[in-house]
C-alpha cells in the first residue's frame, strides 16, 4: 500500500477506496475474524498479554462502551466525502495517521483493548455486520482469552458482543440509547445521505449537514417503528445490519465497478448479487435470532 501510494498513487488510491473498502462489509457479514485475523493495524497495535493498569477497562465496562469507535468512523466517512478517495496524498496521510495512533494506543493496552476493541474506526461496522457470522472462524491472535475487553469483544463471540453492548436495556427500548444501538439505528440514514450528497461535491458544511440529518431522521424512524411494532432487539439489530449493508451495496457496487473501469452491466450484476447476498444473510440471521438456541450469553 505504501509503495503503491508512492509509485502509482492514483491507481492505488482508487483500488483502496473502490476495491478493498467495498469488500470489507461482505467479509464482516461472513465473519469479522476474516479481516481481524489479517488486519495490519491489529498486528501492529496488538498490546502485551498483561499490562500494569488496564487502560479503558472502566470505559468499556460503562454504558458508553462502544462509543469510542463510532465517532472516528463517522468522521472518517464524512472526510472521505470531501474527495479523499481521489486524493492519494490525503489517503496516505490518513493511513499513516491511523497507523501511528493504533500503535501508540494499542501498545498501551492489554491485547486488543488499547485500539482494536476501542478506537478502531472499523469496529462499529465489524460489530454491526459481524453480529451473526455465517461461518465459524478461529481467532488467530488470542489463543487464550485474558478478557482484556470486558464487553463487546467480537473475537470472543460476535452475537454476545452485540448483546453486551446493548446492555440490560435491550429488553425494552433503551438499547436505542446506547452508543452501539444508536449507531445501528442511525447508520442506514447516514449511508443514504452520503451517497445522495457526495456525488454533487457539496461544500463541507452542506455535506456535514446532510449527514447529520440522515443520522437523526434514521434514528427517529427506527425508534418509531420499534415503539409501534414492539419488535425485539434480537430481530431489529440484524435487520438494521442488513438494511445498512444492503443500502451500502445498492449504492456502492455500481460506483466501485465504474471506478475500477468496469461497465454499467457488470456494475448492475454485482449490485444485484451483493444485495441478494445481504438478503440471504438477513434471512439466516433473523431465523437464528428467533430460535431459542441462538440466545446469546
Ligand atoms: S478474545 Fe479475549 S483477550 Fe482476545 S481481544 Fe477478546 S477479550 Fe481480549
Amino acid at each position: 500500500m505504501a509503495a503503491g501510494l508512492v509509485f502509482q498513487p492514483a491507481v492505488t488510491a482508487t483500488v483502496f477506496w473502490w476495491g478493498l473498502v467495498p469488500l470489507l462489509p461482505a467479509t464482516f457479514l461472513v465473519h469479522p475474524g476474516l479481516w481481524r485475523n489479517v488486519c495490519p493495524l491489529a498486528t501492529l497495535s496488538m498490546g502485551p498479554d498483561t499490562v500494569p493498569i488496564r487502560l479503558g477497562a472502566a470505559a468499556e465496562a460503562s454504558p458508553w462502551a462502544g462509543a469510542a469507535g463510532v465517532l472516528p468512523f463517522l468522521a472518517l466517512v464524512a472526510w472521505r466525502g470531501t474527495g479523499l478517495d481521489s486524493d492519494p496524498a490525503g489517503t496516505g496521510a490518513l493511513l499513516a495517521g491511523v497507523l501511528g495512533f493504533a500503535v501508540v494506543a494499542g501498545r498501551r493496552g492489554e491485547r486488543r483493548s488499547g485500539f482494536c476493541n476501542r478506537f478502531c474506526p472499523l469496529l462499529p461496522v465489524e460489530r454491526l455486520y459481524g453480529q451473526r457470522p455465517w461461518v465459524e472462524i478461529q481467532d488467530s491472535r488470542c489463543a487464550s482469552c485474558t478478557l482484556c475487553t470486558p464487553r463487546g469483544c467480537v473475537d470472543l463471540s460476535p452475537p454476545a458482543a452485540a448483546a453486551q453492548l446493548l446492555g440490560p436495556g435491550r429488553r425494552g427500548m433503551e438499547w436505542l440509547l446506547t452508543p452501539f444501538g444508536a449507531f445501528a439505528a442511525a447508520f442506514p440514514g447516514f449511508i443514504v445521505a452520503w451517497f445522495r450528497t457526495v456525488p454533487a461535491s457539496p461544500a463541507v458544511l452542506n455535506l456535514l449537514g446532510a449527514l447529520a440529518v440522515g443520522l437523526v431522521v434514521s434514528w427517529f424512524v427506527v425508534a418509531a417503528v420499534v415503539r409501534w411494532s414492539g419488535v425485539p432487539w434480537r430481530l431489529a439489530l440484524p435487520t438494521l445490519g442488513a438494511l445498512a449493508a444492503g443500502l451500502y451495496y445498492a449504492y456502492a457496487a455500481p460506483r466501485a465497478v465504474a471506478a475500477l473501469g468496469g461497465g454499467a452491466g457488470l456494475g448492475r450484476w454485482i449490485q444485484v448479487g451483493a444485495v441478494a447476498f445481504v438478503a440471504a444473510w438477513w434471512i439466516r440471521a433473523v431465523r437464528r435470532a428467533g430460535s431459542r438456541g441462538a440466545r446469546p450469553v
